[in-house]
């Protein structure tokens, strides 16, 4: 079968391509490897998929060309992507710091997406298992479902986070067998694993969650921090594992809105008699307290304020503002959001898409050297390439 426009990937990306070039009057198919489009789809945003972001800005992207993103950005806003899931009558809130959210479930955006590729006439195929790509004059592919060929082949086959959900290094090797550079990928918006004592803790801890602020070498966040069996995840961690490198260190301040030694002096000058430990729990969980302070820190918490040193206060603040860690890696691919690194942009228009060494070969989405904060940014990266993609295809 010949047609105009091949995607590689049902993603987000994929079928945003693929809806938008249809539109145009190109003969479009998606081809996907898994039994299902959009599975990430389904399963972003703990089912209800961060599908955008009120404040998209171009420093909420990592790449190696910082200035990439920009222009796909700028053309397709999520002004834009919001329109068109208030047109599909999709209800949706801001959950917090810009984050939309459908109120039902992250299915009604990927039906959006299937009906417009379906009003549009753009085919997809599922369970599809490509098996070989040249390019003549025009790019051949064959695959389970038989030999197609067409103008033009987009690969949107997303990242290598989550393999059981069909995710491959598809995209990645295709690139290469075109000759194009691809930068080196790593697990990222991922959970850091802890050893010895730190992952005691953790572990005695799961479940538990704080507001902290956290920081790397380059860069600081504020949001919850959630202990897990194997060290620590929540949104601030997640952000924060975009600027980590193995080996480094992040510090972590447990209790921002307040200052230690200014406690202490406000309790002192009300004389008050209860327990270091009683005071701290209106601060802080009392579970933490006693696993953290007590038995990791080995902080005496049973005398009374004014017993304290203020050298003692001073290490009880260390202990409180300045938790310093080194994580001992990350849960990897398996947990990741996404993949950092990828096809290297410079290899890539950033206004069509198109390998600039390859004439009809483009590249959208994840697969690219783009990789978002947490809070909607990675979507709307997959429709903001995806849609530009498709003017071009
Ligand atoms: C658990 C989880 C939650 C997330 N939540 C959010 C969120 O709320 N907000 C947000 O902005 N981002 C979120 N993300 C990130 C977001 O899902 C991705 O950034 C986005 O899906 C990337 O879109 P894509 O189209 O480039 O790739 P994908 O959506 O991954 O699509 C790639 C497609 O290519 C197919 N494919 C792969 N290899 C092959 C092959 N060899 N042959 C054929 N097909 C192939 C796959 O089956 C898949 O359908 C989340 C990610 C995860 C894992």
């Amino acid at each position: 079968m010949n047609v105009d426009v091949i995607v590689i990937g049902a993603g987000a990306a994929g079928l945003m391509c693929a809806a938008s070039a249809a539109k145009r009057g190109r003969k479009v198919i998606v081809l996907d490897h898994a039994n299902k489009p959009g599975k990430k789809i389904l399963m972003s945003g703990g089912g209800r998929c961060n599908f955008t972001n009120l404040d998209i800005r171009p420093e909420n992207y990592l790449s190696q060309n910082p200035h990439f993103c920009k222009s796909a950005l700028s053309r397709y806003t999520q002004w834009d992507f919001i329109a068109l899931v208030d047109e599909h009558g999709i209800p949706y809130h801001e959950k917090t710091q810009g984050q939309l959210f459908c109120d039902n479930k992250a299915s009604d955006i990927l039906n959006m997406l299937l009906e417009e590729c379906h009003r549009a006439n753009a085919a997809i195929h599922t369970s599809c298992a490509i098996t070989q790509i040249q390019k003549d004059e025009h790019f051949q592919l064959e695959t389970s479902l038989g030999h197609f060929s067409c103008d033009s082949l987009v690969i949107a086959s997303g990242g290598l986070s989550i393999p059981t959900m069909g995710a491959t290094g598809f995209g990645y090797q295709l690139a290469q067998q075109f000759g194009l550079h691809c930068l080196k990928t790593d697990a990222a918006l991922v959970p850091f694993t802890l050893s010895d004592k730190n992952q005691h803790l953790a572990k005695s801890l799961s479940g538990l969650s704080l507001k902290v602020n956290a920081t790397s070498k380059t860069k600081n966040f504020i949001d919850d921090l959630l202990f897990t069996h194997r060290g620590l995840s929540g949104p601030v961690i997640l952000q924060l594992s975009n600027y980590w490198q193995l080996g480094e260190s992040i510090e972590i301040n447990l209790l921002p809105t307040q200052d230690i030694p200014t406690l202490a002096d406000n309790w002192k000058q009300e004389k008050t008699k209860k327990e270091l430990t009683s005071l701290l729990s209106h601060h802080l969980p009392k579970r933490f307290i006693q696993q953290y302070l007590s038995e990791l820190c080995g902080f005496d918490l049973t005398k009374t304020i004014s017993s304290y040193s203020a050298e003692s206060i001073e290490q009880l603040s260390k202990h409180i503002h300045h938790w310093s860690i080194t994580p001992s890696g990350t849960e990897g691919y398996r947990t990741a959001e996404v993949t950092s690194g990828g096809v290297n942009t410079d290899e890539i228009s950033s206004k069509t898409f198109e390998a600039k060494k390859v004439p009809g070969l483009y590249f959208i989405g994840e697969v690219l050297d783009v990789t978002g904060w947490l809070g909607g940014f990675n979507f709307q990266w997959a429709w903001s390439s995806g849609w530009c993609a498709g003017q071009y295809v």
